[in-house]
């Protein structure tokens, strides 16, 4: 679950701000631009997950300074958007290598 403080209003945690709402997503991460340059998802586990939720866990997993920790069970369901039928996979690491570079830019 992603369950933790929410610290400002960026679109990136509006699932973080829904705990409960652990079904299909209904952030507007969903048409992030950025999942458009995403590869499609060949299918899998993934499939029908939100690339955005996807994102979202990759940007703080590397914002907080964890370690790389994809879960795909984790997420939240996507009916719509610009994460539909993504790899979810590759937008936790794009979601990662953009968190890791905000940090950086932060503590410079
Ligand atoms: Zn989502």
């Amino acid at each position: 679950m992603l369950v933790r403080n929410v610290d400002d209003g960026d679109i990136l945690r509006e699932c973080a701000r829904k705990p409960n709402s652990m079904s299909i997503c209904q952030s507007e991460h969903r048409y992030l631009p950025d999942l458009e340059d995403l590869p499609e998802s060949q299918g899998g586990e993934g499939r029908h997950k939100c690339a955005g939720c996807a994102y979202e866990k990759g940007y703080d997993d590397a914002f907080e300074n964890r370690a790389k920790s994809f879960d795909p069970n984790s997420l939240n369901d996507s009916q719509a958007g610009t994460g539909r039928h993504k790899d979810v996979e590759a937008a936790y690491d794009l979601g990662y290598r953009t968190g890791s570079k905000r940090l950086r830019r932060d503590q410079p």
